[in-house]
């Protein structure tokens, strides 16, 4: 069963997060498989995303969605994760063209995204009571490090979004495979009235703490010493034992079942048919004098979705709660 670990330690400004996606993970991988499934290196780091958005959903107060996106520049041209408040979650990747066989060896995440340095991470935080025309809030960073060198860990990448984005001391270990999506979170906690990141900014007092508090820094480089493979196979109890067991550290309760993360998709025919009439008329029109019908695909779950010309007609008639946007309108 998938489960979410939350633990702090006692008496010191750092908290921690563990993540096990197991059935969750392969619900996601089984929807993928009718198509062909994806090159093992993709599924890692699809894994490796799918647990890094549950952590950073399970990390904020937030009603809404979280989206984490990867927009490649080499053959992995897109790849998301969207983890949603309940912690259900999908994900999905659009693959083009050839990823090395990662039984050869270490594909690196720069040749599936980042060929030519232009690969972009977003993290969207799309909330559930959004009203029409109000945009989600998006932070986007590169897939570079300081100096434009190639980051080939998806795990610096998000360390890198914390810190830049939300000020926050973040240590993340990742790691995935077909059987299991894994991750540690390691933070440092906002010091006391400090807590509002990308909002309100940061205090003169808690950018001065970034990458000095000593507790901070020792719990994380023990963090830092997870290996994959303990990772994937461990407990959460043995595993927290093995790193600090020189810590004073309080286990809460592990979110799982029904309260902990699980695979769900939010696709809907009324969802598909909205997005078909963003399309326009004429766009369907030709679908409809081509094929005879409209038939659209879910890429997270694999539904089809298919609107015969009545049907079709039916989309535009209804169009009174949210008219469309006329074509370049902004
Ligand atoms: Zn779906």
């Amino acid at each position: 069963m998938s489960e979410l670990h939350k633990f702090i330690f006692e008496g010191l400004p750092v908290r921690g997060m563990l993540v096990r996606l197991t059935d969750s993970w392969r619900d996601i991988l089984a929807r993928r498989a009718q198509a062909g499934g994806y090159p093992q290196a993709v599924t890692e780091l699809l894994g490796e995303m799918t647990a890094a958005a549950t952590l950073m959903q399970a990390n904020i107060k937030f009603n809404g969605a979280l989206i984490l996106q990867i927009m490649g520049d080499g053959p992995v041209k897109l790849a998301v994760a969207e983890v949603q408040p309940d912690l259900s979650l999908r994900a999905t990747a659009k693959v083009v063209g050839e990823v090395a066989d990662a039984a050869l060896g270490t594909v690196k995440l720069s040749d599936m995204v980042n060929v030519n340095n232009q690969g972009r991470c977003a993290i969207t935080l799309d909330p559930k009571d959004r009203q029409p025309g109000q945009q989600p809030y998006q932070g986007v960073v590169p897939l570079y490090g300081d100096r434009h060198e190639k980051l080939e860990k998806l795990s610096d990448v998000i360390e890198h979004y914390m810190l830049q984005s939300e000020q926050l001391d973040t240590r993340l270990v990742l790691a995935a495979n077909d059987q299991m999506a894994a991750g540690l979170l390691i933070q440092r906690l906002p010091l006391q009235g400090e807590a509002n990141l990308a909002a309100s900014g940061v205090s003169r007092a808690d950018e001065d703490q970034i990458g000095l508090n000593e507790d901070y820094n020792r719990i994380a480089i023990l963090a830092a010493s997870l290996k994959s493979e303990e990772l994937l196979t461990l407990d959460a109890q043995t595993i927290l034992h093995r790193l600090f067991w020189e810590e004073d550290v309080r286990l809460f309760e592990p979110l799982a079942g029904e309260s902990g993360p699980k695979f769900a998709c939010t696709c809907s025919r009324e969802r598909v048919g909205n997005m078909l009439r963003s399309l326009g008329t004429a766009e369907i029109e030709s679908i409809l004098a081509e094929q005879g019908h409209v038939e659209v695909g879910c890429d997270f779950c694999g539904a089809q979705y298919r609107f015969d010309p009545v049907d079709a007609a039916h989309i535009f008639t209804q169009a009174v709660a949210s008219p469309p946007v006329a074509p370049g309108a902004h």
